[in-house]
């Protein structure tokens, strides 16, 4: 199994509130995690914290082999890295098109950049009606596929999600995670899945990651965890 992601006892907080406690987590190459638990369990946090927007107290994260913390935020992305907040991530006052622009304005390969922005909107078709569109006028669902869609531009290697289904209609969440199957089947796109909707996450990732209070409770198959009733009851709450 070659890592793409590994997190050795990472530990991370707000000030001096500590909220990530010893996280280990390792993702392979090619697959999904989806990172499951209730509100406040930190799985924002551990997003921010491996793209460096908080700042570690202790652990490592290194993405492939290398060692994260000396690579600066706006570096990401040229790394490989892309990572889709929750409900943000597009520039309110730029168009659809000029969003999906800036996904790939630091890539070399332009045409590639420009093949990329055609299967967006091929993907999302109500970004190609409205590419002329600020960001700001566009629906919650619509600012959503547009901060994936930047996201794809870039064509990471590894893409952490932050609740891509939050405020989404089912069947638009159904088709966000029909493509990151797809992607990853394709492609091999690694992606580090933050979700709310667990039936959903766990129908497409190979592994899921339950957190609790700041800490991995649970690592298991996404069979498993299916299965798995009284997992299911106490964490993840169906
Ligand atoms: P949610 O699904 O609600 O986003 P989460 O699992 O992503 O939950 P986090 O957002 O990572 O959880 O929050 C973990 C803990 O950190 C919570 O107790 C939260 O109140 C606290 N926290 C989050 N952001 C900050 C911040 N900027 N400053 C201080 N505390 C914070």
């Amino acid at each position: 199994m070659t890592a793409v992601l590994e997190v050795d006892n990472l530990n991370a907080g707000y000030g001096v509130v500590p909220v990530l406690q010893d996280v280990n987590l390792t993702v392979a190459a090619g697959t999904i995690t989806a990172v499951l638990g209730a509100n406040g369990a930190g799985k924002t946090t551990l997003l921010r914290t491996i793209t460096g927007l908080v700042r570690p107290t202790g652990g490592r994260i290194l993405f492939s082999g290398a060692d994260l913390r000396a690579v600066k935020v706006e570096q990401l992305v040229r790394r490989g890295i892309a990572h889709v907040p929750e409900g943000r991530g597009v520039v309110a006052e730029l168009t659809v098109d000029e969003n999906l622009r800036l996904g790939g304005l630091w890539r070399k390969d332009k045409a590639d950049a420009k093949k990329a922005t055609a299967e967006v909107y091929e993907l999302f078709e109500p970004l190609a009606r409205r590419r002329a569109h600020l960001g700001h006028q566009l629906s919650g669902g619509e600012r959503q596929m547009l901060a994936l869609g930047r996201a794809l531009v870039a064509r990471p290697t590894l893409l952490l999600l932050d609740e891509p289904s939050l405020g989404l209609a089912p069947k638009v969440t159904a088709q966000i995670m029909a493509l990151l199957k797809r992607l990853r089947d394709d492609t091999g796109l690694t992606v580090l899945l933050v979700e709310q909707n667990v039936r959903g996450a766990l129908s497409i990732a190979d592994r899921g990651v339950v957190m609790s209070l700041g800490r991995i409770v649970m690592s298991a198959g996404a069979d498993e965890l299916l299965a798995d009733d009284g997992l299911r009851h106490a964490y993840l709450g169906f």
